[in-house]
């Protein structure tokens, strides 16, 4: 049964000793939580990872990394490579943000290099894809959707999808307030489940969870979440605050 997710992208905010106060009020707002089939996900930055994930582990809260480098190691000055995410306890991995891709030039040829090095590394992979505002306009976004997914998963053999968690972030809905309706999410939810039934199988499909990623907040995460196919949700500004990412948490 695939499990359901609520995931927090930090991104570039949160020092160290601002992370270490957001663990410790998430840990305490978490606490007495049935977590019922449900993960709790957090990633903050590099510099931070060590630390947060020596302080969340005996907690349900999971930590991921919200980048690595394709390459097992070497002359790549700035860059992380797997092996140093899993030495310091991350599993998980957030990999073709939308934010990598725009600002940092990732492709889909790049990424699926890296979904293989993380694989290969035995660290789960949160994949996000989604259209920009010109493809929904122009109503490319099921295609736009269906290549980012093709060109960077399809490659693999269906036993490395367990490893897999989808996740859909249309970009005009990423800190921009506008989120996508519950009905679209579901519609592109379902056209993604029904996409890797078609490329492997219904057991592989139904058990990837797809995550929805896109302003979501306290004031509107219950409806969405609430959609058949969307198992969750990718977190940006709302996981910078206990109290909303608490209310997320309870909304699933
Ligand atoms: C994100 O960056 O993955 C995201 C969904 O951000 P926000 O929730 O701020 O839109």
């Amino acid at each position: 049964m695939r499990s359901k997710i609520v995931a927090g992208n930090w991104k570039m905010n949160k020092t160290l000793k601002e992370s270490k106060e957001l663990v410790k009020a998430l840990k305490k707002s978490i606490k007495g939580f049935t977590l019922d089939n449900t993960r709790v996900i957090i990633a903050p930055t590099y510099v931070n990872l060590q630390k947060v994930s020596k302080s969340t582990k005996k907690s349900a809260i999971e930590v991921a990394a919200q980048n690595m480098h394709q390459a097992d190691s070497g002359a790549f000055t700035g860059e992380i490579s797997a092996a140093m995410l899993k030495s310091v306890g991350v599993k998980v991995v957030i990999l073709g943000h939308s934010e990598r891709r725009e600002y940092f030039g990732e492709t889909d040829a790049l990424l699926a290099q890296k979904v293989d090095q993380a694989l290969k590394n035995k660290l789960e992979v949160i994949f996000c894809f989604g259209e920009v505002l010109e493809d929904r306009k122009n109503e490319n976004h099921f295609k736009v959707v269906e290549s980012q997914i093709k060109n960077a998963l399809f490659h693999l053999n269906a036993d490395a999808w367990p490893q897999l968690v989808l996740a859909y972030e249309p970009v005009w809905a990423i800190g921009t307030g506008e989120t996508a309706s519950p009905e679209q999410a579901q519609e592109m939810h379902a056209f993604i489940r029904n996409l890797v039934a078609e490329k492997y199988n219904n057991d592989v499909a139904e058990n990837v969870s797809i995550l929805y990623g896109g302003s979501v907040k306290p004031a509107n995460a219950k409806e969405i979440f609430s959609k058949k196919d969307v198992d969750g949700g990718l977190i940006g500004g709302a996981a910078l605050n206990a109290d909303d990412f608490t209310a997320l948490i309870k909304a699933i």
